[in-house]
């Protein structure tokens, strides 16, 4: 039903009925890259997550460690395309999730695992957050690096391009990730930490793009409606350890200061590191300013507790390990700290 304020604003051609509509009533922060909304209807999920294979559970097409036997993660919502186009091919148009500023378009599908691939970012309640799209047929023409986008703008066509599987086309589905940039100086880290790696798309390679779960983002907010914040969504996730980093000018600081705590005795004494909360996925949700006076070894990245029954239930990003009894950083939480602090 259109509003009587609507149909006077339509009446004096003041704007699009798309407009009017986005403008007048409540726009949820994120909405779905795609006309799939099954999501939010209980018992439809293998109507919009696409499976791995036709054998495994929708879980298999969701975020976490769902992949080979929870031991991998997969960083993104696989979202099953609706339409179907030319010889069998995906249609479904693909819209930004939120406004924003289109910052990095991959065309070459050859050169990464997301195929064709584009990220947008967007600050939402005053933080910053990275939506990236994968395995795009096209780019929609007027699209570019540097382009403005509105919510629900449609930037690209469904795809199946990937340069690593063969994405079936009764499973073509966009795979949709919400991120946190960790580093900004990450293509100088990567050419010293990755030696004889090509990095192809310098600071939008994925892994400098530290995902949240999509679904609980989607569903926090249609739930919660106008009390959804996403900063506090960030700040509230769980914990799987803590570490002390000596290290005090990193750019995650000014890019995420809504995550740095207060301290007032590091704030007299001096901030000589910041202890630093991970969750699954290696995302710093918390950090803590930290004095000399409270800190006990001089190492640069200390481990100061492991969440066990977090490690148990996600251990796919392999952040820690437990050697003689003793929890450790294990390879990949010290690349990860090293890629962080860079
Ligand atoms: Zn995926």
């Amino acid at each position: 039903m259109i509003s009587p304020a609507v149909r006077r604003a339509l009446r004096a051609g003041l704007a699009s009925p798309l407009f009017v509509c986005a403008g007048l009533f409540a726009q949820e922060p994120f909405q779905f890259p795609t006309a799939n909304h099954n999501l939010f209807i209980a018992g439809n999920e293998s109507k919009f997550f696409a499976p791995t294979a036709p054998d495994k559970p929708w879980t298999s097409g969701s975020f976490g460690c769902v992949r080979n036997d929870g031991q991998r993660l997969h960083e993104g919502l696989d979202i099953v395309h609706l339409q179907t186009g030319k010889r069998g091919e995906p249609a479904d148009p693909v819209m930004a999730t939120a406004d924003g500023t289109v910052v990095y378009i991959s065309t070459k599908p050859s050169l990464s695992n997301y195929g064709n691939y584009l990220v947008i970012r967007h600050v939402v309640q005053g933080i910053e957050i990275y939506s990236l799209y994968a395995h795009l047929s096209a780019i929609q023409p007027g699209i570019a690096a540097g382009s403005s986008v509105k919510q629900g703008q449609v930037i690209a066509t469904m795809g199946r391009t990937s340069n690593a599987e063969v994405i079936a086309k009764d499973r073509a589905h966009v795979h949709f990730e919400l991120n946190l940039l960790v580093n900004d100086n990450f293509a100088a880290w990567f050419k010293t930490a990755s030696q004889g790696e090509r990095n192809d798309h310098g600071e939008w390679n994925g892994q400098n793009l530290n995902g949240l779960d999509p679904r609980e983002i989607l569903l926090a907010e249609h739930n919660q409606g106008t009390n959804f914040n996403l900063p506090n969504f960030i700040r509230s996730r769980t914990e799987l350890c803590r570490v002390l980093v000596r290290a005090t000018n990193f750019p995650y600081l000014k890019r995420y200061p809504m995550l740095v705590l207060r301290n007032p005795v590091a704030e007299k004494e001096g901030v000589v590191g910041y202890e630093i909360v991970l969750n699954l996925n290696g995302v710093a949700f918390a950090l803590m300013p930290r004095a000399e006076s409270e800190i006990k070894g001089r190492g640069k990245f200390q481990l100061l507790s492991v969440n066990e029954a977090e490690e148990k239930a996600n251990p796919c990003r392999h952040l820690v390990v437990q050697r003689k009894g003793r929890w450790e950083l294990a390879n990949e939480g010290l690349r990860e700290l090293e890629m962080l602090t860079y």
